[in-house]
C-alpha cells in the first residue's frame, strides 16, 4: 500500500520539533516520553543546544538505542567550542522531578494519549506548574482526521487510553494555559486530503505554549520548588568541548605539531636548494593566513622582524653533542606559528598565552627561554609526525563503523540535509502507522 505521508508522519513530527529549535534556539531541551531516543539523537546535531535531557517511563526502551547518542570519533578529533551534556533518565510524567526544571523547550510528541485522563491532569500540574519551561510541544493524535485512516477499527494504538477531537485539544490546552499562564498555538501536521484540511485538520495535532511572564514567572514558581528526585539517572555523556583546558591543549599541540613540522620542512628545502613536494597544504593556508590575518598578528610579527634584523642564525639552533656527534635542531618561533597558523591564533589567543599552554607539553620541546619550538632535524620522524597529523587532519571524511553509520543517517535526518523521501528504519509510535 502507497504510504498515506510523505514524509511519513512521524517524521513529520519530529521535524516540526527541529524547526522550532533552528528558530529558536533553546539552549535546554527536554523530551518527555523519549523512548528509543529517535528525536534527541536528531536533536544532538543542533549545537546551540548545551543540554539534552530524555525521559521515559519504560527504561528498557530507552537502553536499547541510547549508545547511539554517544559523540563520534570526529568530536573527539575535532572538537569545537560547543559544549552539549546529554542525561537520559526512567521515570514517570506523572510525577516530579527538580533535575528536570528550568528548561527552555520540553516536547511531549505522542506521550499524552497512553496516560489515563487522570494522569493526563498530573501530567498538566507536573510540566506547566512545576517544571515551568518557556515552550512546551504537545502533539496528540487528532480523532477527527481518523475516519480518513485506511483500515482503521478504534484507537491508532493499542495501548491509546483517548483519542482526542480538535475541539477537546483546545479545550484541554486552554485550561492549562489559563491555569499556569501559557499562551498556545494550535497546529500539526499531516495534510488531510484536498479540500478536507478546514473540515478535519491535521492528522497529528500540535500545540505549541509559550509561558507568560518569562523569566520572572520561572523564579516565582522557584521559591514554592521542592527539590525531589524521583527519576533514575540512566546515561549521562558531556561532549568533548574547547571549553575543557585539556581538550583544548590536546588540539593546540597537534596543531602547532603539524605547522611547525610543515614550516621546518620547507625552511630545510629553501636551504638544501630542494623543492618539498609536499608543502601545497602549507604554501596555500599560508597565502591564505597572510591575507587575513594581516592586521592581527602585526604586533606579534614586528618582534619577529626585529629578530631577523639583528641578524644571526633565526631558525638553526645546535644541541649537546649526541654520543659522538653534534647534530642541528630547528628552531620555529611561536611568533611564527601564531601568525600563519589560523587554528593556532584562534586556538590560543596570543602568543603569550601560547607559550603559557605549551610550556608543561610533553609533546612539544621548547627552547630555553619558552620563544620557540625546537624540532630535530630527523627525516624518519617528519615523516611520521606528518602522517599522524594529516591523519587528524582529514580523518573526517572516512568513517566506517556501523555506529558512525547510524549518527551518519542521524545527521541526515537531524535537519541540516532536507528531509529523505523514503520510509524511516525505527518503528514508528502508533500501530495504525505501522500498516500504512
Ligand atoms: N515520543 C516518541 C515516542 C512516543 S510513544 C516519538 O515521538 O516517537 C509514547 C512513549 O511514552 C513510550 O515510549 C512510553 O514508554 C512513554 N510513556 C508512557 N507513559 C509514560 C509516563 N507516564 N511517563 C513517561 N513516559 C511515558
Amino acid at each position: 500500500m502507497e504510504p498515506m505521508f510523505n514524509p511519513a508522519l512521524h517524521r513529520q513530527r519530529h521535524q516540526f520539533v527541529i524547526d522550532f529549535v533552528k528558530r529558536k534556539k533553546p539552549k535546554k531541551v527536554l523530551d518527555l516520553g523519549c523512548c528509543e531516543c529517535v528525536l534527541l539523537k536528531q536533536l544532538k546535531f543542533h549545537r546551540e543546544i548545551e543540554l539534552l535531557v530524555g525521559m521515559d517511563i519504560d527504561g528498557a526502551q530507552v537502553k536499547k538505542k541510547m549508545h547511539g547518542l554517544a559523540p563520534l570519533s570526529t568530536d573527539y578529533l575535532q572538537p569545537s567550542y560547543d559544549q552539549l551534556r546529554i542525561e537520559l533518565y526512567q521515570g514517570s510524567v506523572t510525577e516530579k522531578d527538580a533535575r528536570l526544571r528550568g528548561f527552555d523547550l520540553v516536547t511531549s510528541i505522542e506521550l499524552i494519549e497512553h496516560l489515563t485522563l487522570a494522569d493526563v491532569e498530573l501530567f498538566s500540574e507536573m510540566v506547566f506548574g512545576y517544571l515551568t519551561p518557556e515552550a512546551v510541544i504537545v502533539s496528540t493524535p487528532n480523532s477527527d482526521f481518523n475516519p480518513f485512516l485506511p483500515g482503521l477499527v478504534g484507537f491508532r494504538h493499542r495501548d491509546h487510553k483517548f483519542e482526542w477531537t480538535r475541539a477537546e485539544f483546545k479545550s484541554w490546552a486552554m485550561k492549562v494555559c489559563l491555569q499556569y499562564g501559557y499562551e498556545v498555538e494550535l497546529t500539526g501536521v499531516g495534510q488531510a486530503p484536498p479540500g478536507q484540511q478546514e473540515r478535519v485538520g491535521f492528522c497529528s495535532q500540535i500545540g505549541v505554549f509559550h509561558r507568560l511572564g518569562g523569566k520572572e514567572r520561572y523564579n516565582m514558581f522557584d521559591e514554592d520548588a521542592e527539590d525531589v528526585f524521583s527519576y533514575t539517572l540512566l546515561y549521562s555523556i558531556i561532549y568533548p568541548s574547547l571549553h575543557d583546558n585539556n581538550i583544548l591543549r590536546r588540539v593546540l599541540v597537534c596543531e602547532v605539531v603539524y605547522w611547525a613540522e610543515k614550516l621546518k620542512r620547507r625552511w630545510i628545502a629553501e636551504e638544501t636548494g630542494e623543492r618539498d613536494d609536499t608543502d601545497d597544504l602549507c604554501q596555500e593556508r599560508h597565502v591564505d593566513t597572510e591575507e587575513t590575518q594581516t592586521a592581527a598578528c602585526g604586533a606579534e610579527m614586528k618582534t619577529l622582524v626585529d629578530q631577523e634584523e639583528e641578524g644571526g642564525e633565526l631558525f638553526w639552533t645546535h644541541s649537546q653533542p649526541d654520543s659522538d656527534k653534534w647534530h642541528r635542531r630547528v628552531s620555529v618561533p611561536l611568533a611564527v606559528l601564531w601568525c600563519r597558523c589560523p587554528k593556532v591564533s584562534v586556538l590560543s589567543g596570543s602568543v603569550s598565552h601560547l607559550r603559557l599552554l605549551l610550556m608543561d607539553e610533553p609533546g612539544v620541546k621548547l627552547s630555553q627561554d619558552g620563544s620557540a619550538v625546537l624540532l630535530n632535524h630527523q627525516e624518519q620522524e617528519l615523516k611520521v609526525v606528518l602522517v599522524v597529523t594529516m591523519f587528524l587532519h582529514l580523518c573526517v571524511s572516512d568513517l566506517d563503523d556501523d555506529d558512525e553509520e547510524e549518527h551518519r543517517a542521524d545527521l541526515e535526518d537531524s535537519g541540516y540535509a532536507e528531509a529523505r523521501q523514503c520510509p524511516h528504519s525505527a518503528e514508528p509510535e502508533e500501530d495504525w502507522e505501522a500498516n500504512v
